[in-house]
């Protein structure tokens, strides 16, 4: 049995990850500060003996002792992390070097949830983990783009200089039940507006697109990349190559919700990447991953989810 550290375990990916490493035997230390993530996510953990919580932010150090870390730590929808953009940075950034500080004391595995957004708006598509990406860096998503991509820096550095074992995941887009439904993100306010028959806020005119990987695939690409063999650092893409566009996405959820909202257009945020699609290739051929869900199957699961709890 190990005792393994998950930072942002009260979030979305967090929580589900928290079942998962408990499935399988371990005992799990959730850290958490709760800016976004919830304890209802985690609720029916709390009884269980094999799991402890410790509310703190990872920007402070923290002395605890662990066999394992994924760092999850950070808020991931548009809105919450430009609520406090430098707190998203320092977040990132701060949290990196203290759980990297954390793994090199204890000599022990660290996993990082870096992001596509590491790509930016992509000049290339679709996108491997060898492109080095297109980010503005004083635009409103750099707070966690470039945070991201100074966190990897971080991650390869620590393993160069301080022999720190590594395992560094690029997520694209993820979906699924826990999501903050007030957290803005597409599927989310998509599957929200619909079941409420509001109008279904479109912004931009809808052709641009997205990957999207369910929760239960992301969470197995994680722990087998966690699992993988020694040495094998990444990055690694995980996500879902079905790529959609927004309009298709609205077109899928209103039908399968059956609802009569409406689309309504508004303006494209700034920066907000036209195309986004992983090459999961690294991660068939290291991790014999691909995802299986397609995305009616998990809308549908996503949607019962919502509906249960608004
Ligand atoms: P989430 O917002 O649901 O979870 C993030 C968790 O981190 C929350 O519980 C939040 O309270 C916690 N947190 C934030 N700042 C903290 C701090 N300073 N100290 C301690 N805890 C803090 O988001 P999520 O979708 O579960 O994302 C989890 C991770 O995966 C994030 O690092 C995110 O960047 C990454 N990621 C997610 C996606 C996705 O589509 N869901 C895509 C790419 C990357
Ligand atoms: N989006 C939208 N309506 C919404 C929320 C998001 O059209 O209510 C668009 C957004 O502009 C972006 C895409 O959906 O083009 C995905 O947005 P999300 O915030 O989910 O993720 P990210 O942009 O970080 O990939």
């Amino acid at each position: 049995m190990k005792r393994i550290l998950v930072t942002g375990g009260g979030g979305f990916l967090g929580s589900h990850l928290c079942d998962k490493l408990i499935e399988e035997g371990n005992e799990v230390l959730c850290m958490d500060n709760f800016f976004t993530g919830s304890r209802k996510n985690i609720h029916h953990l709390l009884d269980n003996k094999n799991f402890e919580l410790l509310r703190h932010d990872v920007t402070h150090p923290t002395f605890v002792e662990v066999d394992e870390i994924y760092n999850l730590a950070c808020p991931a929808s548009p809105i919450h992390y430009q609520f406090d953009p430098v707190q998203t940075t320092k977040t990132s950034v701060l949290g990196a070097i203290n759980m990297l500080g954390l793994a090199k004391r204890l000599k022990i595995k660290i996993l990082q949830a870096s992001t596509s957004e590491v790509y930016g708006d992509p000049e290339i598509h679709p996108q491997p983990e060898s492109y080095k990406g297109s980010v503005n860096p004083i635009g409103i998503r750099a707070c966690y783009d470039e945070g991201k991509r100074c966190a990897e820096t971080l991650f390869f550095d620590y393993h160069r200089q301080h022999k720190v074992k590594i395992k560094v995941m690029r997520i694209f887009n993820t979906y699924g039940p826990r999501m903050n439904p007030n957290d803005g993100r597409v599927v989310s306010n998509f599957i929200v507006q619909a079941l409420k028959g509001q109008d279904i806020t479109m912004y931009g005119d809808g052709t641009q697109t997205r990957s999207f990987c369910y929760v239960d695939d992301n969470i197995d690409g994680m722990y087998k990349l966690m699992n993988s063999r020694d040495g094998f650092t990444g990055p690694v893409n995980i996500g879902n190559p079905g790529e959609f566009t927004m309009l298709e996405l609205a077109q899928r959820v209103i039908e399968i919700t059956n609802s009569k909202s409406k689309m309504i257009f508004l303006p494209l945020p700034q920066d907000d990447p036209m195309q986004r699609q992983p090459v999961i290739d690294l991660a068939k051929k290291e991790l014999d991953w691909e995802p299986k869900v397609k995305l009616e199957d998990g809308l549908k699961k996503t949607i019962a989810y919502f509906d249960s709890i608004l």
